[in-house]
C-alpha cells in the first residue's frame, strides 16, 4: 500500500472514531488531526502529479475516497436499528419489523425480523449464540437480506387502535405470530380470531401488535385496483 493510501485509510477510521467517541477532548484532537492529514495528502498527491503528471487519475482517486467516507457515514446509522422490511415468501403483510444486523453492501443489508410470521423469519437461536451447523439449510433464519431500497422506517404500533373488528399479529405456538381479527374486548383481556384457521384465541391486550395502518394502507391500494 503506498503512504498516500495508508493515509486516506487513516481519514477513513478517524471518521468512524468520531462517529463513535463521546469523549470531547479525544473529539478535538480527532478533529484536529483530519485536516492535517488531508492537507497532508493533497500535497504529496500534487508532488505526485509533477512527477507523473496523472492529475486526472488522483483527482478521481481523491472523489472515490471522499464518496466511501459519506457511505460509511450513512450506514453506520443503520447497524443494529429498527425498520419495516419485506419478506417475500410470506406477502401476508406487505412489511414487517426487523433489526438490520449487517450491512452487506451499499444497497443491501441483513435483517432479523421480530415478530416472525412463518418459520424461515423466525431467527435461528443456535445462530445468535454462534452454534448453528446447519448454515443455508438452517430452517430457520440466519438473517434476510434485502435490497436497502425496499426498506422502509419503522412505525411504532398504535396501541390507540386496538378495538373491535381491527386487525393485530398475535403470538401462536412455537413462538410464531399469526394474524387475526379482535371480536372482543373485556378490560385486558382481548379475544382474536385468527384469519387463517377461523379458530378464536384468547390474549392480553399487551401481547397484541395493532396493524391499524397496514390495513388502511391495503384498503387503499385494493380500492386503487378495483
Ligand atoms: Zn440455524
Amino acid at each position: 500500500m503506498s503512504e498516500i493510501e495508508d493515509l486516506k485509510n487513516q481519514i477513513i477510521q478517524i471518521d468512524t472514531l468520531l462517529a463513535e467517541e463521546k469523549d470531547d477532548v479525544a473529539r478535538r484532537d480527532l478533529e484536529q488531526t483530519k485536516p492535517d492529514l488531508l492537507e497532508l495528502v493533497e500535497l504529496m498527491e500534487e508532488d505526485e502529479e509533477s512527477q507523473e503528471g496523472t492529475s486526472e487519475n488522483a483527482k478521481e482517486e481523491k472523489e472515490a475516497v471522499e464518496e466511501r467516507i459519506e457511505d460509511d457515514n450513512s450506514t453506520d446509522t443503520l447497524l443494529g436499528s429498527r425498520c419495516m422490511a419485506p419478506f417475500d415468501s410470506d406477502r401476508s403483510l406487505p412489511l414487517h419489523t426487523a433489526i438490520i444486523m449487517d450491512i452487506e453492501s451499499s444497497s443491501r443489508v441483513r435483517v432479523l425480523f421480530s415478530h416472525p410470521t412463518c418459520p424461515a423469519m423466525k431467527p435461528c437461536s443456535h445462530f445468535l449464540a454462534s452454534t448453528c451447523r446447519y448454515n443455508e439449510n438452517c430452517r430457520f433464519s440466519h438473517g434476510y437480506s434485502v435490497e436497502l431500497e425496499r426498506i422502509e422506517d419503522y412505525q411504532e404500533p398504535d396501541f390507540m387502535s386496538i378495538v373491535e373488528q381491527g386487525l393485530v399479529l398475535v403470538k401462536g405456538s412455537s413462538e410464531l405470530w399469526e394474524i387475526g381479527r379482535i371480536s372482543a374486548i373485556d378490560g385486558q383481556n382481548v379475544a382474536v380470531k385468527l384469519l387463517k384457521s377461523g379458530s378464536e384465541v384468547s390474549s392480553k391486550r399487551k401481547d397484541l401488535v395493532p396493524l391499524g395502518e397496514i390495513e388502511e394502507k391495503e384498503k387503499k391500494t385494493n380500492r386503487g385496483k378495483s
